[in-house]
């Protein structure tokens, strides 16, 4: 499976392209991110909160692990496990899985085996200064649905 394949040119085109995600998103949506330092995971989890309505600034929840933002259609929870130092270590990451809101997890692959089976993992590519491959694996029915409508937003809008 190639999954489905966007590119942005700008981090405004990848928010966009997240709060046109964010819109298709519901109670227990699970996303995860991967990518470099720098490809714009933070950037299209600002898009997410943006989609879900959430007017406080998200920034990178590095020091944390995680960080709640609520007031939006959904809770949105933001992780980011980059700095996890033992990833069979249970910080309850299942409650907000399973939870009422929205999870986006930064370098989920670190924690693997506790992410639900279904899911939307994406990987962002840096191919130049603003220019960025965004590929969505969807991992689910309900998923592949979104990313088609994602897909058909796309050939219709330009
Ligand atoms: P990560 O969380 O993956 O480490 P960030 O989102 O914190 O990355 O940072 C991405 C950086 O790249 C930001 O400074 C952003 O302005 C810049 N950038 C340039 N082009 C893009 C693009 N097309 N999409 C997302 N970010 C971009
Ligand atoms: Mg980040």
């Amino acid at each position: 499976m190639s999954g489905y394949e966007f590119i942005t040119n700008s981090p405004k085109e990848t928010e966009e392209l997240a709060v046109r995600l964010a819109l298709l998103l519901h109670e227990g949506s699970v996303v995860t991110l991967e990518g470099d330092l720098g490809a714009g995971k933070t950037a299209f989890t600002k898009g997410i909160a943006k989609g879900l309505g959430i007017i406080k600034n998200v920034n990178s929840p590095t020091f944390t692990i995680m960080k709640e933002y609520h007031g939006g259609r959904f809770p949105l929870y933001h992780m980011d496990v980059y700095r996890l130092e033992d990833s069979e270590e249970d910080l309850g990451f299942e409650e907000y899985f399973e939870g009422e809101g929205v999870t986006i997890v930064e370098w989920a692959s670190l924690i693997k085996e506790q992410l639900p089976k279904e899911r939307l993992d994406l990987y962002i590519y840096h191919l130049g200064l603003e220019e960025r491959k965004i590929t969505f694996f969807p991992n689910g029915e309900g998923y592949v649905k979104i990313c088609e409508e994602l897909k058909n937003y796309e050939s219709t809008s330009d």
